[in-house]
This record gives structure tokens, C-alpha cells and sequence, in this order.
């Protein structure tokens, strides 16, 4: 594909030394992969100023793009949606890093079809309990019949992403998730909070159903992360749940982990009864 990348030598990732071109060379790499869950989804992405360690911004609306967006409008907003590998490389020419998605696409925005439970855990949490959390909220997932899959975030968790089918309203998924969560929550108290406050976090696992609502997003399967260390928030098996830390896959090594643990994703499309 030809596209100019301009600066390509300007540092990003000042630690790991890592370039634009490198962070270009790594979105045409993984486009085939990440498009799937990106594609018509409405998106937010984070910029940074300059590399990683000035200021990064979270952007919901694009104005000024030197290239052409897709836009979805309706009476309320105006949000961006790509479906090209070629876009999501120009996304990077504009200095994007990470690639934060709705859980509803613009075909059927009404209708959300991705439900996220981020788990994250209280500063200082052993990795054995945020990892013994994670299992807790797949039994119970189990349990309900819903099928689930498991990837990194990048950061200091990990993130549990159910495919459904888009028959639900906002309103009934986010009260679904709610519902799940306050389960877990009912079942292993001192485990997990589902409370956002960080005081309320001592010792436990924080799970945010909250990414369910409306206009949430939660970044996308096979993003990088504008965090230190070059993260990408990568898919994994369950099995791989116990070797793979959150922030262990990164833009120098994901060939070492791109596995095929989520290719059943978009055959689950589940619903909820
Ligand atoms: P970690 O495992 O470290 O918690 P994470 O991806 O789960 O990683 P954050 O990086 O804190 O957590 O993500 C913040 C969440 O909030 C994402 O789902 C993102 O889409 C959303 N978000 C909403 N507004 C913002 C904002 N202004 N800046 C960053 N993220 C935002
Ligand atoms: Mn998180």
C-alpha cells in the first residue's frame, strides 16, 4: 500500500525507541487481524503531541483531518468510523496510537453487540489474584451460557468481550452487564468491587460493566496502547491466561503471540434470553 508517513524516523516510544514508521509498519501488519473488531464502529482514538511522554488526547469527534473520515450523523452527533486498512494507516499518519471502539457499529448503532467487562485491579493487587478474578467472572459467565473470550489490555488488566447478536437495546445490555457484574460482585465480596471509587478498591478487583452504555467505548482487540512499553491489547486463550501478563505483548514482540484463540468471535453472536 502506498502512503506517505511523514516524519517516519520521529520517536514515539521514547524508551523502546520506537518510530512513527514502526508504529505505521505495525497497523499494516495487524489491519487483516484488528479490522474485524474496528470496522464500522464508531471510534475514539488517542493522539499524542510530539511522543508518548507529552500530552496525549482522547479525541471523540475529528475536525481538520488532512484526509477524508467516515462520518455517522444523527440529530444528537457526529461520530468517525473507518473500514480500510489504508484508513487506519492514515489514522496513524495523523498521529494516532490506540483505537478505542463502540460496542455497537453504524450499521445498527441502536443495537449494541460487543459487551466488555474490564477488570482492574487495585494498585499493588498480586497478578495470581487479578488472574484467579478473571476465572471467577468466566465461571460465572459459564454458568449463564455466555460465551466469552479474553484479551490483554495493554495496561494493568484484562478484558472479557462477549460477541452477541444485535437484537438488544442499549438500555437492556447495559442492565444486563450491570446485572452480571453485581452478581459477581454478590458472590465474591471481597473480591470485587463494582464500585468506580478508587477507595473502594483496597485489596480488590475493580469490573466495569460501565463500558456498556451507550456511547462507551473500550479499546479495540490488537490496539497499541500510548502507554510505556509499547503494549498492544492482544487477544488470548483462556489457557494463555496464566503466562501472558497484561502488559506483556508489545510492538516488538506480538508475531511471538498472535494466535487464533478468537476465531470463533463473530460465529458466537449469542443473545440473551
Ligand atoms: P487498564 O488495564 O490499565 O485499566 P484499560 O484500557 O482498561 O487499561 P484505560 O486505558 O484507563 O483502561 O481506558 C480508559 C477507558 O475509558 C477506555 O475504555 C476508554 O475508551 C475510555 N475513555 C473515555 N474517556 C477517556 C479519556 N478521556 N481518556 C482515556 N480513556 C477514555
Ligand atoms: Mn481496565
Amino acid at each position: 500500500m502506498e502512503l506517505k508517513i511523514t516524519s517516519p524516523d520521529k520517536i514515539i516510544y521514547p524508551k523502546q525507541k520506537i518510530t512513527k514508521l514502526q508504529v505505521a509498519n505495525y497497523y499494516l501488519d495487524i489491519s487483516e487481524l484488528m479490522l474485524p473488531y474496528l470496522k464500522n464502529r464508531p471510534l475514539a482514538v488517542v493522539r499524542c503531541h510530539g511522543n508518548i511522554e507529552n500530552e496525549c488526547f482522547f479525541k471523540k469527534h475529528l475536525t481538520n483531518e488532512a484526509f477524508d473520515v467516515k462520518l455517522f450523523k444523527n440529530e444528537e452527533n457526529e461520530y468517525f468510523y473507518l473500514t480500510t486498512q489504508k484508513e487506519i494507516v492514515q489514522q496513524v499518519q495523523m498521529g494516532t496510537l490506540e483505537f478505542h471502539v463502540w460496542g455497537s457499529n453504524v450499521k445498527n448503532i441502536e443495537k449494541p453487540d460487543i459487551m466488555v467487562f474490564d477488570l482492574d485491579p487495585d494498585e499493588g493487587l498480586s497478578l495470581k489474584k487479578l488472574r484467579d478474578s478473571v476465572l471467577k467472572v468466566k465461571s460465572v459467565l459459564d454458568e449463564l451460557g455466555l460465551k466469552s473470550f479474553l484479551k490483554t489490555s495493554g495496561g494493568k488488566g484484562y478484558h472479557i468481550v462477549l460477541p452477541f447478536k444485535y437484537v438488544w437495546s442499549w438500555k437492556r445490555f447495559y442492565d444486563f452487564s450491570k446485572m452480571v457484574a453485581l452478581l459477581i460482585e454478590g458472590r465474591w465480596p471481597e473480591v470485587f468491587t463494582t464500585n468506580i471509587k478508587k477507595n473502594q478498591r483496597k485489596g480488590k478487583v475493580f469490573i466495569d460493566y460501565m463500558r456498556n452504555n451507550r456511547g462507551s467505548t473500550c479499546v479495540c482487540a490488537y490496539s497499541l496502547r500510548a502507554k510505556s512499553g509499547a503494549s498492544v491489547s492482544m487477544p488470548i486463550s483462556w489457557e494463555d491466561l496464566n503466562n501472558i501478563k497484561p502488559n506483556q505483548v508489545t510492538i516488538k514482540n506480538y508475531k511471538d503471540y498472535v494466535n487464533d484463540s478468537w476465531v470463533d468471535f463473530d460465529k458466537v453472536r449469542q443473545t440473551i434470553v
